[in-house]
């Protein structure tokens, strides 16, 4: 090395650490946005904060019985994933009958029930043994489903997207934190449409559990807190139309009821 290659070196790196030194300036605040988006948030039962909603996972075909009517085959291959919009959310209240819109495009519109975990923490390639460890809580849901178009979708190999992912088709009950209602392995879950039972299995019927669920989500995706999974839903899904009443019922958890509109 010459002394002038030694000095452009020596010029070169002072010149980076002044670059470096200006770009430590004082944090400036975050940019405002031009057009302020909401947050989408669910409640907590018991707490005055929120559960602020960072994604939506679902699990496909988790109870044997589903997985055959909707004809796959039931045993233990990996558990498949989708998501649905953040702001897809449909917030219903204890106690209540919310208005559900039925929605644009379908004619075969279903119902699933589901059991669902909310995330406080996540990360990648979870442990099954130390998966529940990073939920916070649960509530009852339902994925709703424009089926016709998943099927015309799924028949053509194109993706499910506008049967699962469109705008209220996550409804959703108020989270119950798990250190109040410990985790749900089993226990019976029901839907009932204008008084008639039309879903009824037991959480123990999953082919993957909630702590198995996040394991394998987490090889596929990193997990972070604010994250929620619906976990898949028993057989006999099927239509409603508007004017039913949806009830939905899952044990040690109070009831959610929807109205279509
Ligand atoms: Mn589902």
């Amino acid at each position: 090395m010459t002394d002038l290659d030694r000095r452009t070196m020596l010029t070169t790196g002072a010149l980076a650490l002044a670059g470096a030194a200006a770009h430590a300036a004082p944090a400036q605040p975050a940019p405002k946005p031009i057009f302020p988006v909401p947050v989408t948030t669910i409640p907590i039962v018991g707490e005055s904060e929120v559960f602020q909603v960072r994604r939506i996972y679902c699990i496909g075909r988790n109870y044997a019985a589903h997985a055959i009517e909707r004809g796959s085959d039931p045993t233990r291959e990996p558990p498949f994933f989708f998501q649905k919009p953040t702001d897809a959310i449909q917030n219903v209240a204890i106690g209540t009958v919310a208005d559900h819109p039925y929605p644009s495009l379908t004619k075969n519109y279903h119902h699933e029930v589901e059991l669902v975990a909310a995330l406080k923490s996540g990360g990648a390639n979870i442990a099954p043994e130390n998966a529940l460890d990073h939920v916070y809580g649960y509530a009852l849901g339902l994925d709703m489903t424009r089926r016709d178009l998943q099927n015309g979708m799924a028949a053509e190999k194109k993706p499910w997207e506008i049967g699962k992912s469109f705008d209220h088709a996550a409804v959703l009950g108020p989270i119950h934190p798990a250190d109040k209602t410990g985790h749900f392995t089993k226990g019976a879950i029901s839907l009932a449409v204008n008084g008639t039972v039309r879903q009824s299995s037991d959480l123990k019927n999953m082919i993957w559990s909630v702590a198995e669920q996040i394991a394998k989500l987490s090889e596929a995706f990193e997990l972070k807190a604010g994250d929620i999974i619906y976990s898949g839903t028993p057989e006999n899904v099927g239509p409603v139309v508007k004017g039913d009443v949806l009830l939905c019922k899952l044990d040690g958890l109070p009831d959610m009821s929807i109205r279509i509109v």
